[in-house]
């Protein structure tokens, strides 16, 4: 083959959830926008807020070579030093510039972190189900991904099976929480818990093992708690983004935080920059870290998406359907109405409903249906999802 082999695998079987939205665009092109309710993107609907708008003017009167100009690798500093004390005064921590790295999303934040961490062979623990991207990226930092179930009544990191998989070449535990696919958020205990496994195991092993935190949804939550995983864990790694807390996903903006508590700081730190100029993720767009600068504190409009939350569950319970109350994040994970999520897809599919099968997530036997669409599509959607449960309760499915 001339060109690279695995390049050319993922080039060719493409990531299941933009299929569906790309069958879901076709469909509405074919049919009306109006009759397919398109569940399959994390593309926020709710719009970004007037200080993002505010802000871009503000830099667009910034001398032109500025405005466009390359940044640090490492972004400007003031941007990084206005995250770093907004970080301080929410979380009671001492950060600076130096600790932080920008990048362009958390697909670039959890690349870096992967290809800062790993060598060949290592293996890097995810919780099933899991943002199914996981894997290509510690793929291609060399790596092999290990599936490890989360408890299947809660959906919380079961903290003996990760202790179970844990073996000497264990150089990473994944967390993402809130949690896409599912909406969970970890617990205070859950992740004490977990963090107590990982010392544990490597005092045991003799190894050092890294807690990588996925957050891009921490700000998207409904009134629970969602612990800042460095002051549980010392030996972690922060990968943030502005895609859904700003609604800024096509702008792709974010940062990794080395916290300066990481016992392994003064070697991660390097490692982290020299793993962006070895992927080419270098100097994240200047106009959208200026963005971040004025923006950092900017609350999310949370309100929209619980008004969504509420609808959705509310509508689908009144239906019969079984799902795992969302916590945080903007997704419903709901139980396929057969064994086979797959064949029960299909048969939503045939409704034009178009949730995503969980078994694109590493599990088997839900969908995931992403509430950060319209309010209307939520509401308009309700027929369908009646025709769909009607199906399998008199055995027509
Ligand atoms: N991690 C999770 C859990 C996500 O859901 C997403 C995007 O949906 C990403 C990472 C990638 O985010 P970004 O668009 O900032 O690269």
């Amino acid at each position: 083959m001339p060109v690279n082999q695995r390049s050319y695998e993922y080039g060719t079987s493409k990531s299941s959830i933009r299929e569906i939205a790309a069958y879901g665009a076709q469909r509405k092109a074919q049919i009306g926008a109006e009759k397919v309710f398109d569940f399959s993107l994390g593309n926020p609907s709710v719009p970004a807020p007037e200080e993002v708008r505010r802000s871009i003017e503000r830099s667009l009167e910034l001398p032109p070579v500025q405005l466009h100009g390359y940044t640090p690798a490492a972004g400007l500093v003031e941007v990084r030093q206005r995250v770093a004390e907004s970080l301080n005064r929410r979380f009671g921590c001492d950060y600076g510039a130096g600790d932080l790295y920008m990048t362009c999303g958390a697909a670039a934040s959890l690349s870096i972190s992967f290809n800062a961490l790993v060598d060949p062979g290592d293996e890097v623990i995810v919780i099933a189900p899991y943002f199914p991207e996981y894997r290509v990226w510690i793929q291609t930092a060399g790596a092999s991904c290990v599936e490890v179930m989360a408890d299947p009544q809660t959906f919380q990191v079961d903290t003996e099976a990760v202790c179970a998989a844990i073996t000497s070449r264990t150089k990473a535990v994944v967390v993402n929480s809130p949690n896409n696919p599912v909406g969970s958020v970890y617990s205070r205990q859950n992740l004490e818990e977990l963090a107590d496994v990982l010392r544990e195991r490597e005092s045991a092993l003799g190894t050092a093992i890294y807690l990588v935190s996925d957050e891009p949804y921490r700000e998207i939550s409904y009134g629970c708690e969602v612990p800042w995983i460095p002051s549980l864990y010392d030996r972690s790694v922060v990968c943030y983004s502005y895609s859904k807390s700003l609604s800024l996903p096509g702008e792709r903006v974010g940062w990794v935080l080395v916290p300066n508590t990481n016992p392994d700081h003064d070697e991660l730190v390097p490692a982290i920059a020299g793993a962006g100029r070895k992927l080419g993720f270098v100097c994240a767009p200047a106009l959208f870290q200026r963005v971040v600068m004025d923006c950092v504190d900017v609350p999310s409009d949370v309100a929209a998406y619980e008004r969504n939350r509420k609808a959705l569950t509310e509508g689908l319970s009144a239906l019969g359907y079984e799902y795992i109350e969302p916590q945080g994040a903007f997704y419903l994970w709901v139980k396929s109405l057969e064994p086979d999520a797959e064949a029960f897809f299909q048969k939503a599919k045939a409704l034009e409903l178009l949730p995503v099968p969980s078994n694109s997530f590493g599990c088997e036997g839900w969908v995931r249906v992403g509430y950060c669409v319209s309010h209307q599509t939520i509401v308009d959607s309700m027929p369908a999802w009646r025709r769909l449960a009607e199906q399998y309760a008199q055995g027509d499915a």
